[in-house]
């Protein structure tokens, strides 16, 4: 059996010590003669399975005392409907910051249930390759929160700093964050946002599953109607479990978290590696007039990493020799093409390591 070095954005690669560990544990799960995927969510057996996997979450991630943690579903995009819906009960409007596709989608849903969103800062003048500051965060009056997407996973543009969402009132609103494909790539602290959520199929397990953390003062600001497992407060209330949740997803989000904890030794460890991986390939990159990458060197993703050859018409012969070498999912979203490298926590260092090498050899054959 080979396994391959997998560069995909999502769904992402996992740790093959998680795969392994799942698939000892597929048949009979600890002695209980059955799988996970075969409980009930109300099990005691499923139950623990789930409070061990928000407990480790919240070891890794340090979350306060005063803020939920959610495993639901529907994606990151259902998200995009969902923050709109649970924070502008008391009026006021959704503020953003703008730096790519993903954020836009989720201006345009804020846009099309509530009529209005505000852009309180954008990178679009320079084409998304470099992000807005602090200073140029400029907030409407009745801005009720700020929407930001810190690594636009596509575009390969990260925030370099956690914004301050403060009105010209000087009232501070919530920072909500769409961590999709960062979170628990890093150390975070979680007390400058009011809500973080994150879909799973990139940094946390398999597709199926949203994470959302969200502080206690704010599951009293939805709006009187929306659908019940929109709710904040509904799933907080029922510990994610209003419906079946997707059980088997959870569980391996908390084998990932498991092995985040014991195998690599928590965030700090990991954010050195991916830090490492990271600097490699754009080195590599940087180094070479056949390769580069246009993105403002200060708001460099970590964690997606989109680069072009001088010479678009050798791209199909890049991808199909990178496959052959075991390098797999290297091209650029259908949006922008070119190539992007994911280098989410479950990439090996190797694989960057053999990245690189290919990506020299592809050059010196055909550059
Ligand atoms: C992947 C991604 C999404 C979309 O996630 P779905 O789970 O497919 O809805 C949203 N935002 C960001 C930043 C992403 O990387």
């Amino acid at each position: 059996m080979t396994r391959h070095y997998n560069f995909c954005a999502g769904p992402a690669a996992l740790p093959t010590a998680v795969l392994e560990r799942a698939q000892r544990e597929m048949l009979d799960y600890q002695g209980r003669g059955l799988s996970v995927m075969e409980m009930s969510h109300r099990s005691s057996e499923y139950v623990a399975i789930a409070e061990r996997a928000e407990a480790d979450l919240r070891e890794l991630l340090a979350v306060p005392d005063n803020y939920r943690v959610l495993f639901t579903q529907g994606g990151a995009t259902q998200q995009f409907a969902a923050v709109p819906m649970n924070l502008l009960g008391r009026g006021g409007r959704a503020n953003f910051i703008e730096t790519g596709i993903w954020g836009n989608k989720a201006i345009k849903e804020a846009r099309h249930l509530f009529g209005s969103a505000h852009i309180a800062a954008s990178s679009a003048e320079n084409g998304h390759v470099e992000a807005p500051q602090q200073a140029d965060i400029a907030l409407s009056d009745d801005a009720a929160y700020l929407h930001v997407t810190p690594n636009e996973t596509i575009g390969g543009l990260a925030l370099d700093f956690v914004p301050v969402a403060r009105r010209g009132d000087g009232v501070e609103v919530p920072l909500v964050a769409d961590l999709s494909s960062t979170i628990l790539s890093e150390p975070l602290d979680v007390s400058r946002f009011g809500v973080i959520y994150a879909g799973a199929q990139k940094n946390i397990g398999p597709a199926g599953l949203v994470l959302v953390i969200v502080r206690d003062d704010l599951l009293d600001q939805a709006v009187s109607e929306m659908p019940s497992l929109f709710s904040y407060r509904q799933l907080a209330e029922a510990g994610s479990m209003i419906n079946t949740p997707a059980t088997y997803s959870w569980y391996l989000a908390g084998l990932v978290f498991d092995w985040l904890k014991r195998d690599v030794g928590g965030l700090e460890a990991m954010a050195e590696i991916n830090d490492r991986k990271a600097a490699k390939l754009y080195e590599a990159i940087d180094r070479s007039d056949f390769y580069s990458n246009p993105i403002a060197v200060r708001n460099r993703s970590k964690m997606n990493v989109p680069f072009v050859l001088a010479d678009s018409a050798l791209d199909n012969a890049f991808l199909e020799e990178a496959e052959a070498a075991g390098l797999l999912n290297l091209k650029g979203h259908r949006s922008v093409g070119g190539m992007r490298a994911s280098l989410y926590n479950a990439v090996p260092e190797s694989a960057v390591d053999a990245l690189v090498a290919f990506m020299g050899d592809f050059e010196k054959r055909r550059g």
